[in-house]
Formats: structure tokens, sequence, C-alpha cells
């Protein structure tokens, strides 16, 4: 069975790509942010908890995300995507308990690789749609830099286990899942 992290920095293109990946190997597709964007609209406790701390752009606690990770390998039967997890290093090595306890390995991390100005660009486009909170010019710049001190460390910890595989992310969009999916289909 499949485990994939699709890694990259915010406005990559993780959910885009998500979305091709899901279509070609039926994956069940685990987006953190997702989740946690439900939790608010649902006004749930961890919902009013969350809130304020995804609106400046910094990331939530280890325990929330994790506890939703931990449900999501327990209850899956077709392979998991994982976008937006993990953001940290503390995040991957959990990662790895879990998948082992359930007698998972990770296939690969696949980093879609974008210079920063195409990102902010992209996000900045992303803002006159989105309806999202964390889609404004200084939440941007915050996502950025929680991306850069926490979540780049997760490539290394990855690229030392020989797991991790950059494409290039920027141009048309079905090329960019071609290569993704060959870089797939060769560790599968
Ligand atoms: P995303 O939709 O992946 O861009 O995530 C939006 C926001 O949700 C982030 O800026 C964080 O505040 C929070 N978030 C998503 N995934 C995680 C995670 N794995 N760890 C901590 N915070 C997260």
């Amino acid at each position: 069975m499949l485990n994939i992290v699709i890694f990259g920095a915010p406005g990559a293109g993780k959910g885009t790509q998500s979305d091709l990946l899901v279509e070609r190997y039926n994956l069940n597709h685990i987006s953190t942010g997702d989740l946690l964007r439900k939790e608010i609209a649902a006004q749930s406790e961890l919902g009013k908890r969350i809130k304020n701390i995804m609106d400046s752009g910094n990331l939530v606690s280890d325990d929330i995300v994790v506890a939703m990770i931990d449900q999501a390998i327990a209850t899956d039967t077709q392979g998991l995507l994982f976008d937006g997890f993990p953001r940290n290093v503390s995040q991957a090595e959990t990662l790895e308990k879990l998948l082992e306890k359930h007698g998972r390995k990770l296939t690969c991390v696949v980093s879609l690789d974008v210079p920063r100005n195409e990102l902010v660009r992209r996000m900045l486009e992303r803002a006159k749609v989105s309806g999202r909170s964390d889609d404004n010019e200084v939440t941007i710049m915050n996502r950025l830099k929680e991306y850069e001190a926490k979540t780049k460390p997760v490539a290394d910890f990855y690229e030392k286990k020989g797991l991790h595989v950059k494409v290039n992310g920027t141009g048309d969009i079905k090329a960019i899942s071609q290569s993704v999916i060959a870089e797939i289909d060769k560790r599968k």
C-alpha cells in the first residue's frame, strides 16, 4: 500500500497535485490544513482554540495534528497521501512511529520545488479567490517564515533516509503531475 508525503512550501501546489495523485492512485488524501479548517468552520472547541493561530500563520501544536494523523492511519484501507504533514522534524519522527505501529512504511516524500518569488505571487493570486483568512500578505510572509524555520529541515530528515525526491514545481500542472507520478512509480 502506498504511503506518500507531498511536500513543499505554502503555495507550492501540494493541494493541486494531491487531487491528481488521488485520481491516479485512489489514495486517501489527508490534508491537515483542510481538517483544521473543518474544525474552525464547525466552530468546535478545537476550532475555537486554533483559529487565531492559523490566522497568524503559525503552526498549531503537534498534539492536535498528530491525533488527526493517528486516526487517519488507523482507519485507512486504500493508501495514504499526506499533505501539509509533517510540518517539523518532530512530526516526521512521530509519523514514522505511527506508520510502524500499523505495519506500514513511507513510500517516498515528493517535494515540489518552487522559487520564493513564485510562491508569493501564487499565494497573493489565490488570496483573491480562496476566501482563506490566512491568505493575506502579512500572514503569507509569516507562513513562509515558519516553513523556512521549521518545515524545510524535514526535507533533510527524509534525504538522509533516502526517501526524499525533488520535482520541479513550476510550469504546466499536468507536466508536474507526470514527473511526480514517474517518481512514485519508481519507488512503489
Ligand atoms: P495548509 O492548508 O497546509 O497551508 O495549512 C494551513 C495552516 O494550518 C498552517 O499555516 C498551520 O497553521 C496549520 N497547519 C496545517 N498543517 C499543520 C501541521 N502539520 N502542523 C501544524 N500546523 C499545521
